[in-house]
This record gives C-alpha cells, structure tokens and sequence, in this order.
C-alpha cells in the first residue's frame, strides 16, 4: 500500500514526524509536505510562481520525504501526479498542531490537503491533536492506523473524506471513538489596530476560539465529543450544495 502523508505545519513539525512513523507499519510511506507554516491557508494553489520538490531527511523516521514551496493542496497535488505517478491509495494530513472543528475545517490547510485528495479520488483522511502545547502525538499515530485500516477495509463513497480529532489526553483517559456532525465554532476575536514605522494603520487579527457552552456540548457535535474525551470522526462530504432548498430558490425565479 503507497501512502502520501502530508500537512500544513511544515515538512519537519512533530506531527508530520509521527503520522509518517506510524502509517510506516502498514504501508510505503512517501512524505510530501509545505517547506513552511501553512495553517489557515484552506485550499489554495499555487498558479503564478515555479514550485519546487526537494528531497529532505526526516529526523526519526526512514521515509522517502520532499519538501514543497507550496501549500497542503499544492503538496497533495504534485505528490500524487510527479512524485507518486498517481500510485496512491491512501492520503493522510496532519497531525494538526491544534483541532480542526466544525466550521473551521473551511479554513483548515490540513484538511484541504484530505479534500483535495479525495477530489484526485484517493480515500483520504485528515488527523489533528486537539490541543496547541503538547508535543506528544504518538496516541494520534495510533487512532490514524486505526482509521486509516478501517477505511481501507470499508472504503467510502466518492467525494467524501474523514476528518479525525484527536483529544490530548493520556491515553487511558480517552473514551472511545464518536461519529459525529460538524459544530459551529465561535471565536472572541477582534482585529487590533496599530501603525507601521511610516505612521500607516495595519491590523492583526487575535482572538481565541470559546469554550464550548452547556447547550452546546448536548449536542452530536465534533466539538463536544473532543470536549468530553472521545475522539471525533466526521465524514465530510465535498458537495456543498443545500438540496432542501432548490426547490424554494427555483420559486424566487418563477415567472421571470
Ligand atoms: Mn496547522
């Protein structure tokens, strides 16, 4: 089995490092990931400027691996297509730094790297550590082999990929695997003005996503299953369309 792992916290972060450990146990790993920090960059591509593959030497794993000027999506594309000749059954992303929850998988380099793959029709996975201070990701190794074996074993429809969230809890305090929907996540943020050297406004966005309310962690939301020490599998589906209301839109037109 040929697997490409990629991410969108750079070639060398900790993540990347264990997901390409840990898929090694079940097939032929080839890394191929951004040269640099990508988070937040969703899925762009890289149209107007040359990108470059360059082969690099992870620490710790002994994996074919190459380091990319693009992003997650640039990375998914030219691996499938130049470095794996379209040889790929399975695209994995992460682990995150971080979760990657309900609305803010539009946002997600690391899951854009799994969208992408599944619009290329690879089985796909995205795998994220719910928390931006541990170092330890070995647990999420684990919960990617599962998945990533379990959906091999199943497959799943065209145009669906899973995205996976991790707790950073030890291990025996995990609950167990939930499936569930997309939450809404909501953030305190505000764009903080100040002036460059030349006296002009710019302006920072800061801020911090908030706990998960009461009502909140009631519902059959990734959000409240990390919340409560499960870990959280979503199938996401790459339709986007609203079909309850094409109906009620084709009305507006009516008559016209
Ligand atoms: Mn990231």
């Amino acid at each position: 089995m040929r697997i490409l792992v990629t991410n969108d916290d750079g070639i060398f972060s900790k993540g990347i490092i264990q997901l390409a450990k840990s898929m090694s146990r079940i097939g032929q790993v080839v890394v191929a990931a951004p040269d640099e920090e990508r988070s937040a960059i969703g899925h762009a591509i890289t149209l107007h400027k040359p990108l470059r593959i360059e082969p690099v030497k992870l620490p710790d794993v002994d994996v074919e691996a190459y380091s990319i000027n693009g992003t997650p999506a640039d990375c998914v594309k030219i691996g499938v297509d130049v470095i794996m000749k379209r040889k790929v059954d399975l695209v994995i992303s992460g682990i995150n730094r971080g979760p990657n929850l309900g609305t803010d998988v539009i946002y997600s380099g690391t899951v854009s790297a799994a969208i992408e793959g599944c619009i290329l029709n690879i089985p796909s996975v995205a795998i994220s550590l719910v928390s931006y201070k541990s170092d330890d990701f070995s647990y999420a190794g684990e919960v990617a082999v599962e998945v990533a074996q379990k959906l091999l074993e199943h497959g799943l429809p065209e145009g669906v990929l899973l995205n996976v969230n991790v707790p950073a809890v030890p291990k025996g305090e995990i609950k167990g695997i939930k499936v569930v929907r997309l939450g809404i996540r909501r953030y305190a943020e505000t764009y903080i003005k100040r002036l460059d050297p030349r006296g002009k406004p710019y302006y920072w966005l800061t801020g911090e996503a908030i706990d998960a309310t009461q009502e909140d962690m009631q519902l059959d939301t990734d959000i409240a299953a990390v919340n409560q020490n499960y870990v959280a599998i979503t199938p996401i589906h790459l339709d986007l369309t609203f079909y309850s209301l094409m109906d009620t839109v084709t009305g507006w037109f009516k008559g016209q």
